[in-house]
């Protein structure tokens, strides 16, 4: 049997990594994890039960206490939270624009990279690894993973990808609100943004999805028979 690996594939939002680390999960037959599924469903339970996001203690007990279930599966990606399918409402503009004020509290963090941390071990015995995508995969939650990919793309790229996700949604943004709100996010994310050391900068700006897909799992056949 096959070596398990664990493949992280992090970089900012709009850099097109959720695509490619789900075609690279399929192409590989790996699992599959999106890490800001997660802080996005904490954060949709916070405004749903009406929490003060400023309060960072009371956001960090009350998602001690939330059900949290993620399907790993590449081809069908649901987020249940308390037993309620959210995986639609996760990716609505309020949810996105509170987003990473959840994700800067270190009480939360430190909770959601254990599920993570568990999750990618539990892929990795029993379904022959996994790849995870976030902002701090190859830095913090597996600094140990096999491969490291961090996914770039121009600003201009970025902004692009995001509008064209969010157009034909109820209340979509214009171009030049999504592109403010991606450089907001930026700042605030830049703390747990940074690229690991030994990771492998992939620049997604003029290359389609099937070529960066093809480039990851190049990298994994190559970390697998151990190069
Ligand atoms: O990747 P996505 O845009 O869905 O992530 C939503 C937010 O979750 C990010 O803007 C960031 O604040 C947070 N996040 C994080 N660490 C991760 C993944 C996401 O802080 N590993």
């Amino acid at each position: 049997m096959r070596r398990p690996v664990v493949i992280a594939v992090d970089g900012p939002s709009g850099s097109g990594k959720s695509s490619a680390a789900r075609g690279a999960a399929n192409a590989l037959g790996l699992r599959y994890l999106d890490t800001g599924a997660m802080y996005r469903a904490v954060t949709w339970w916070m405004l749903k039960h009406g929490i003060d996001l400023a309060d960072a203690s009371a956001v960090a007990s009350h998602a001690r206490l939330i059900r949290l279930e993620l399907s790993t599966d590449p081809a069908c990606q649901r987020v249940l939270v308390d037993g309620i399918d959210v995986t639609a409402e996760i990716r609505s503009p309020l949810v996105t624009g509170a987003v990473s004020q959840v994700a800067a509290i270190a009480a939360v963090r430190g909770h959601l990279i254990a599920m993570q941390q568990a999750i990618i071990a539990a892929a990795a015995e029993t379904a022959g690894g996994i790849v995870a995508e976030g902002r701090d995969i190859g830095t913090v939650v597996a600094p140990d993973a096999a491969v490291k990919v961090f996914l770039t793309a121009s600003e201009q790229a970025r902004a692009e990808r995001r509008a064209a996700q969010l157009s034909g949604r109820d209340g979509s943004p214009s171009a030049d609100s999504t592109r403010r709100d991606q450089a907001r996010r930026d700042r605030h994310d830049a703390p747990q943004s940074q690229p690991a050391a030994d990771a492998i900068e992939i620049d997604g700006t003029d290359i389609g999805l099937d070529e960066v897909i093809a480039r990851v799992v190049a990298l994994a056949g190559s970390r697998r028979a151990g190069a």
